[in-house]
């Protein structure tokens, strides 16, 4: 089985300005020695994005964007392309956010789009999936993670699944500051590894599949401990970087 390098990944959202960027990431990149063993990505707001890659060059921290658009170029008011986000060095994109699918209506069509548009272009997709509390409530978690997971992956190889990373964000645990117990999360995650498993055995075997939802300092360890959970996507907790620092050392 192929070891999976853990990776926690900082989604700063609608937070911090260019200034407030290059201060947290010389703080972060001045203690990169304490991350070995853990990919560290951080997702600034794009205006924040050619700062960020500069601060970070050199530190083994990857910038990644928050969104992107499917399309290359052409009448997409206010939207921002891979090649756009490639040509500053960022090194991939989260996609599928339940903000985006929510607020925003980024849909399943587009996701498909998406994500083999960000191999082809050697970025990193991180696809995030995940629940209301009504559809777990109803009994509804996994055929609604079956349903994005196969609209979304849809356009992409078999042999390619596992250069995808997969964010499993239970939507009542984002922000809510109640986190999904280890026993829930790692559940939902190895009925990822099962789907994958379904179209290919080294997918399932290969592909990080990453938890959010109010991780924490103080329950990343439990979390990040489990055989199936491979890092996280933090929110909240990822704008302090003692607090970020602490999340990604859980993970090494
Ligand atoms: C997120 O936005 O992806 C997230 C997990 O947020 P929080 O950690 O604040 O719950």
């Amino acid at each position: 089985m192929p070891e999976r390098t853990p990776l926690v990944a900082a989604n700063w959202k609608l937070n911090k300005t260019v200034g407030e960027t290059e201060a947290f990431l010389a703080a972060l990149t001045g203690r990169a020695s304490e991350l070995g063993g853990v990919d560290v990505v951080v997702c600034p707001p794009y205006t924040s994005l050619p700062a960020a890659t500069e601060v970070a060059a050199g530190s083994g921290i990857e910038i990644c964007a928050q969104n992107v658009h499917e399309e290359e170029s052409g009448a997409f008011t206010g939207e921002v392309s891979i090649p756009m986000l490639a040509d500053l060095g960022v090194a991939g994109a989260i996609v599928g956010h339940s903000e985006r699918r929510q607020l925003f209506c980024e849909t399943d069509e587009a996701l498909a789009r998406k994500v083999p548009a960000l191999l082809d272009a050697g970025l990193l997709p991180i696809l995030c999936c995940g629940e209301t509390e009504a559809d777990r409530d109803a009994g509804e978690t996994e055929a609604v993670i079956e349903r994005q997971l196969t609209a979304d992956l849809a356009g992409v190889d078999d042999g390619r699944l596992a250069e995808v990373v997969i964010a499993y964000e239970p939507i009542w645990a984002i922000g809510t500051g109640r986190t999904a117990t280890p026993d829930q999360a790692e559940e939902a995650i190895g009925f990822i590894r099962g789907l994958l498993r379904g179209r290919d055995a080294g997918a399932a075997d290969g592909t990080r599949i990453l938890y959010g939802g109010s991780v924490k300092p103080d329950n990343a360890a439990d979390l990040f401990a489990r055989e199936d959970i491979d890092g996280g996507l933090v929110g909240g907790a990822s704008l302090d970087p003692g607090d970020f620092l602490a999340i990604c050392r859980a993970a090494s």
